[in-house]
């Protein structure tokens, strides 16, 4: 071993478990204590604007200037009270992370003094500079205004000492320049919709809210062995490494027992979260070596997101005390699984019914089928674009790898789902639906959905979009992903397809048919027309590929490409009918994800370039120096070595492959970066620049397996992986 990679064992090796203590055993007693929620508003919010807030949240009335004045000067006296000195407007811009500019409560009093300020002004509304983040040309420079303003149905909250306002980030002419705006569109859009589906079964239905419960997976390697590892710190990945011969061939760390140093780290985290309000609640060993999971109770969709995002920054900060890093990246390592977050998506009416839950009437299973066709049909109709919401450079390495959800949306709903929907489809005559005596739905021959339903669903790992019971469960976002952009080309679908329901149903009625029948007819003709989409078997198979472009499924495959789907006619259509993107921001937005390939695939090259050659060839031609000189001077004595002389052979193959492969990736790159249009050069760099990846690796990796272990400096797989 290199002493260089000794010593950072050693110092790895040497990282203790680090003890948190949460000040009491019961997570009740401080949960939600940094965040400015309603038990906080009651308290330091006088009866009317406590009232005022309530009804800006719930019904989205708008704040006057006093109220805001009374609520930012609560919001002070409680931040204040808790340590914190400076405030920021909390925001999502489409770089992928959360953003934040501090600024002092201080100011002076123009009496020599210092005072603690805050108003309603800059609580509701401020100007960062936008210049500096993605718009994807809808700012142009010389117009930098971008507005933040409060999001109030997402409460405040203290990180450190600093008072987090979420906000959402918009351009000076109206346009989303952040993840929060259409997200919290996609949610009315499909409330609104859904509440009007929902008045067909019950009157009292007047407000659906999207819930969402997402799974967060990751991995925790050793700080000291990631700093020396130039490709994971600078593009989360390990661009090279030979696989250990112990990976998770044993399936021995799933649901393992955690390693106390990682549970430490876990303790630590959820202890930090629950002070924040985000109620963790799952936590476990995931397949690969030093891969974990995390889950929390699902929130309100915008919450849970702000909840998701925070999360992320909050492990990161965590991590360091107990010298790890944090692996968001969806593929770090060859050879073994990556990570992805599961979003568990469901909506639920104002009066407590889980929409996508089997009930124990007929009639609040007429409801759940028409809402699980409507989101099926929804998903059908767009899984073209819901692909392309979870494609980036990153999570391009997971799917369809065998290991996660296929590159082809479809939907996987259980052998007694699929039953029901398969009758329904098929019962010809009108006695098969009725509603006899005793209340109970008639579908052909079905007497009714066995409420077990709910406990039997068949669990299908491979599918990317599975019925869980009472949820959708959208297992191909990606582990570093906002999962805003795929819940709102969900949401939107889903609105899209509920208001179409509508009109159908509504049609029907008019021209004389009974509600009941008018709803099963539109039903049937819904199951018919998406049958494509719903598929029960093995998503990684080969056949299923086939079969799903028979079926006519969006099957393209890489992220350029998939970012088309962005721009189609339906899909623009489906955003400027439900207000949740103009043209003019959707063409932004795909404009910022081809940029985003393209930078991450040009840094990825860059740096596999780098340590190609100032790593790899140096230290590899040192050993081959070293065989030279044992073979020339056995020579000298008359003796012969084959196999010295073929291990010099490959290495200088090798190490010579490397040179010529890099120096071709080198042009072809710059070949790329000659090209203006973004989607062009995207395709260029995907096609022509990423195929040289696994080519290079192929010969490191080789050249790892035979170079002498003392000079070999990066540290292997198998300490990476293995040591805790
Ligand atoms: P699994 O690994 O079996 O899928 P987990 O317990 O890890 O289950 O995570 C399930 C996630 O789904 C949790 O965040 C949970 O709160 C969430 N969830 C459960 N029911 C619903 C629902 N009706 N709507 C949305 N999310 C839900
Ligand atoms: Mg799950």
């Amino acid at each position: 071993m290199s002493l260089l990679r000794f010593r950072m064992l050693e110092k790895a090796l040497s990282h203790a478990p680090v003890e948190v203590k949460a000040p009491s055993a019961n997570p009740s007693d401080y949960f939600g204590e940094r965040v400015f929620g309603r038990r906080q508003m009651r308290k330091y919010l006088n009866k009317q604007t406590y009232e005022a807030l309530l009804d800006t949240i719930e019904n989205k009335t708008p704040l006057t200037r006093e109220t805001a004045d009374a609520i930012a000067a609560g919001m002070r006296q409680w931040a204040l009270e808790h340590g914190a000195d400076h405030y920021c407007h909390w925001f999502q811009p489409l770089t992928g992370g959360t953003a934040e500019k501090h600024d002092s409560f201080s100011e002076p009093d123009h009496e020599g003094g210092m005072l603690e300020e805050f108003s309603g002004k800059v609580l509701v509304q401020q100007e960062p500079d936008a210049s500096s983040f993605p718009s994807g040309g809808i700012r142009n420079t010389f117009e930098a205004r971008g507005y933040s303003a409060w999001d109030p149905t997402s409460p405040a909250f203290i990180v450190d000492t600093t008072l987090c306002i979420p906000t959402v980030f918009i351009s000076y002419t109206g346009e989303a320049l952040d993840y929060k705006t259409p997200l919290l569109r996609s949610i009315t859009a499909v409330s609104d919709a859904a509440v009007e589906v929902c008045r067909y079964f019950d009157r009292n239905v007047s407000r659906v809210t999207v819930f969402l419960g997402w799974e967060q997976e990751y991995f925790l390697v050793d700080d000291s062995l990631w700093s020396a590892r130039l490709d994971l710190v600078q593009t989360g990945r390990t661009l090279m490494g030979h696989e250990a011969a112990k990976n998770q061939q044993l399936d021995d760390h799933y649901f393992g027992a955690i390693p106390q140093r990682v549970l430490e780290f876990m303790k630590d985290l959820e202890y930090e979260c629950l002070k924040l309000g985000i109620p963790l609640k799952t936590r476990h060993n995931e397949v690969a070596p030093n891969q974990y999971e995390l889950a929390p109770i699902y929130e309100e969709a915008n919450l849970a997101n702000d909840h998701n995002q925070l999360l992320m920054t909050i492990m990161g900060k965590v991590a360091t005390r107990h010298h790890f890093r944090v692996l968001l990246h969806e593929k770090p390592f060859k050879g073994i699984n990556g990570s992805g977050k599961h979003n568990n998506w469901s909506l639920g009416t104002n009066t407590g019914v889980n929409l996508l839950s089997p009930g124990y009437t007929a009639f609040e299973n007429l409801q759940f089928i028409t809402f699980l066709v409507n989101v099926i049909a929804a998903v059908h109709r767009h899984n073209g674009l819901l692909k392309a919401s979870v494609m980036s450079a990153s999570n391009e390495h997971r799917l369809g790898a065998g290991e996660a959800p296929p590159t082809i949306i479809s939907t996987f709903l259980g052998t007694q789902v699929s039953e029901v929907l398969d009758k329904i489809e098929q019962s010809l005559d009108d006695e098969d639906i009725r509603f006899d005596s005793k209340n109970v739905f008639r579908m052909g021959g079905l007497t009714q959905i066995p409420s077990l339903l709910l406990d039997n669903t068949d669990r299908n790992r491979t599918s990317p979009f599975a019925f869980t019971g009472n949820r959708f469960e959208f297992r191909a976002v990606g582990s570093s992903d906002n999962c805003a952009d795929a819940m709102i080309v969900l949401n939107t679908a889903v609105a899209e397809q509920l208001v179409s329901f509508r009109r159908a149903v509504d049609a029907r009625i008019e021209r004389g048919e009974k509600r009941d029948k008018a709803i099963y007819e539109t039903l049937r003709e819904l199951i018919g027309s998406c049958r494509a989409v719903r598929f029960d078997g093995n998503g990684y198979s080969e056949e299923w590929r086939e079969e799903a472009a028979r079926r006519g499924l969006d099957c393209v495959s890489g992220t350029p490409l998939n970012i088309d789907r962005y721009l189609d006619a339906a899909t623009v259509e489906m955003f400027e009918s439900q207000g949740v993107y103009s043209r003019k921001e959707l063409e932004a937005r795909a404009e910022i994800k081809w940029e985003t390939y393209v930078k991450k695939v040009q840094i990825e090259a860059r740096v596999l370039g780098d340590i190609a050659m100032n790593h790899i060839v140096p230290i590899a031609s040192k050993y081959e120096s070293v065989l030279l000189d044992k073979v020339w001077k056995m020579h000298q004595i008359g003796l012969k070595s084959h196999t010295d002389t073929d291990l010099i052979k490959m290495i200088q193959e090798r190490t010579a492959t490397i040179q010529t492969l890099t120096h071709e990736m080198v042009e072809c790159r710059k070949r790329a970066n000659r090209i203006d249009s973004m989607r062009e050069k995207a395709i260029a760099y995907h096609d022509t620049v990423a195929v040289y990846f696994d080519r290079i690796r192929n010969e490191v990796d080789k050249l790892e397996e035979v170079v002498d272990d003392q000079i070999w400096t990066l540290p292997k797989y198998r300490e990476i992986l293995f040591v805790k």
